[in-house]
């Protein structure tokens, strides 16, 4: 099994649905290697064990954090549920951590139902798989 660095992002309307998918998808995340802003990681290690490397909390530089991780090629996956119903401070944040998953083509899954086929997608784990690395 291919291991992967994964991150984790919930604003905070969406903090109790994240928890709930990472339970559901537990197994395959004792597999990965978790980063998350902090706040999400804090709740995450607290309710599941699991272990998570947790940045700076979004609205102060978390977001950037990983965004960092995507620019170094450190990042196989981003699992991010942004909340569409109100605004954040850090919209800038937001929108460049999105921003740089489509430059390097990182998966990102914005919403439960694409974390789940992306997680449970053959390809995800296999050693097979080389995603494509844009070179600019
Ligand atoms: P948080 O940050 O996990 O520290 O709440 C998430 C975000 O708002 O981007």
């Amino acid at each position: 099994m291919n291991r992967k660095t994964v991150a984790l992002v919930a604003h905070d309307h969406k903090k109790a649905e994240l928890l709930e998918w990472v339970k559901t998808h537990i197994e395959c995340m004792r597999v990965c290697d978790l980063v998350a802003t902090g706040t999400t990681g804090g709740l995450i290690a607290d309710n599941t064990g699991l272990t998570v490397e947790r940045y700076n909390s979004g609205p102060l530089g978390g977001d950037q954090q990983i965004g960092a991780l995507i620019a170094e090629g450190r990042l196989d996956a981003l699992i991010f549920f942004w909340d569409p119903l109100n605004p954040a401070p850090h919209d800038p944040d937001v929108k460049a951590l999105l921003r740089l998953c489509s430059v390097w083509n990182v998966p990102v899954a914005c919403s439960s139902a694409t974390a789940d086929l992306m997680i449970t997608s053959p390809l995800f784990f296999s050693t097979d798989y080389v995603r494509l690395k844009p070179e600019y």
